[in-house]
């Protein structure tokens, strides 16, 4: 009979949250295991991402060791072009941005994102996990958890064997066996998560260089799919979109094939001579506020606990911060004996304070617009163009400049009936969601947009 092993905190899943929550408990004296299914940690993950630079910020000294040896994918994404496709899929416009002014830090100022390949970076993160004294069982999947009345007391593998710990942290990603063992979740609702198809292409580093340089992130606004990302990386390039599950009316690879297929990324691929290396998809938690993270013994963390950011699903950071709280709470409960829910609400309280916490304050309102502009090609069929109108339109010559302005305010109002009521059931509500208090001096919004323009009668 096999036999059961103990230990002072179980972490299940060796992604980027689980190997934080390892390495933090490993180094509080605890003596911590965490299991990974695939043959290494980032195997099974979707292969590569952008690091935000509040990782460089919160965790100065492990992020240092970040280094291109250790991870030849990394590329900084210094500077994102965004390219604006009209319901043509034609581009009709693009804007170039890098870190602006008002960012206050480095090295945030320097880079939007740092690209690594998961392949690099979650082995990266294991190792240092393990360092700290932190123990790794690979090519395991656990299959369940242990309870005794009623309670999760452990953990069970694939191959039988049996895990006892005072504290199971869940860091097994989207589908979360821990969540919905341990009765935190059941399901997610479809509007709760979603599909991400990507095509990973291979590309010389050399041309990347040449040709992209500093621009190595690209958002493709499109009117036909749902935004598309595409990310650089030393010696590959990723382009992939996602929407909700209760959104898809056709294949996702359809929507994706559309932007692969836009004469313009046709052009620029063929510039790179990217070739076409692998057809990925993962799910990928995208919510208003994450729900049910603890509860008798088990915490739930980074994509588990839903933790990624409303707007954009930056997904790498919060899993680390919330593996770094979950195991700092772990070590006070573990040390006051008690590591009932009474106890771990701590960890509530602790993500609600942080970073994380602070981007779900505005988080359904953020998931809301994302929902309804970039993901809604219906929306985007008229945003796009109106945007152009703005960014774009005085960049002409086909009449003297004054006739062109009020050509452009004059088709501007025709945007009115669809603009309004987006601004009034999106824009208002997420701007009083940011503002609170101070919303007061965004009351006469819709008032001051409707005075922008001139009445017929003050026009020529
Ligand atoms: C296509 C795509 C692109 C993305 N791009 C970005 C990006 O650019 N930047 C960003 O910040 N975020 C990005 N994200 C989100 C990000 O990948 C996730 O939010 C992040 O990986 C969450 O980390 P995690 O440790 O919580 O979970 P995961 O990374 O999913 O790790 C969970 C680990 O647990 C293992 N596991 C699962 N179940 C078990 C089990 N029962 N037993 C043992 N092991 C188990 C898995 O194999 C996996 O390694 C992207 C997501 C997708 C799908």
């Amino acid at each position: 009979m096999l036999s059961m092993k103990n230990y002072d905190v179980i972490v299940v899943g060796g992604g980027p949250g689980g190997s934080m929550a390892a390495k933090i408990a490993a180094e509080k004296g605890l003596k911590a295991i965490f299991f990974e299914r695939g043959r290494k940690s980032g195997e099974k993950n979707s292969s590569g991402c952008g690091l935000g630079p509040r990782m460089w910020r919160d965790f100065p000294d492990m992020m240092k060791r970040l280094t291109p040896d250790l991870a030849p994918s990394m590329r900084a994404g210094a500077v994102a072009r965004n390219y604006f496709i009209n319901k043509d899929d034609v581009v009709a416009g693009m804007v170039m941005a890098r870190p602006t002014e008002s960012v206050k830090y480095e090295p945030a100022k320097k880079f939007i994102t740092m690209n690594v390949y998961r392949s690099d970076f979650d082995p990266w993160i294991a190792n240092l996990a393990i360092e700290a004294g932190a123990e790794q069982i690979t090519s395991t999947l656990i299959l369940d958890v242990i309870k005794e009345d009623g309670k999760v007391v452990g953990v069970q593998a694939d191959g039988g064997e049996k895990y006892k710990a005072p504290i199971i942290i869940g860091a097994d990603g989207v589908i979360s066996m821990v969540a919905q063992k341990s009765g935190l979740r059941h399901k997610w609702h479809l509007d709760q998560v979603t599909l991400v198809p990507q095509y990973d292409f291979y590309v010389p580093k050399e041309n990347i260089d040449k040709i992209m340089g500093e621009e190595s992130l690209a958002v493709w606004w499109g009117s036909t799919f749902p935004a598309a990302y595409q990310v650089f990386f030393n010696e590959g390039m990723h382009i992939g979109l996602g929407n909700w599950l209760d959104w898809w009316g056709k294949n996702p690879l359809y929507y994706l094939n559309r932007v692969v297929n836009l004469p313009y990324f046709q052009r620029i691929i063929k510039l790179l001579e990217a070739k076409p290396r692998e057809v990925q998809a993962h799910l990928l938690p995208w919510m208003g506020y994450p729900e049910n993270t603890y509860t008798d013994n088990v915490m739930l963390i980074g994509d588990a606990g839903g933790f990624p950011c409303p707007l954009e699903a930056e997904g790498i950071y919060p899993a680390m911060v919330t593996g770094k709280l979950a195991a700092e709470v772990a070590a006070k409960a573990i040390s006051e004996g008690d590591t009932s829910k009474a106890v771990l609400k701590l960890y509530e309280e602790k993500w609600k304070e942080s970073s994380v916490g602070i981007e779900f304050e505005a988080g359904p309102e953020l998931q809301s617009i994302w929902s309804k502009l970039p993901f809604e090609p219906k929306t985007m069929e008229w945003f796009v163009p109106m945007m152009m109108e703005i960014l774009g339109g005085i960049y002409d010559w086909s009449e003297p400049h004054a006739v062109r302005v009020r050509n452009i305010v004059e088709h501007l109002r025709g945007y009115l009936p669809k603009a309004t009521p987006f601004i009034m059931q999106e824009v208002i509500p997420l701007v009083s969601a940011i503002f609170k208090d101070d919303f007061e001096q965004f009351t006469n919004l819709f008032d001051l947009i409707q005075n922008m323009f001139p009445t017929k009668k003050g026009g020529k």
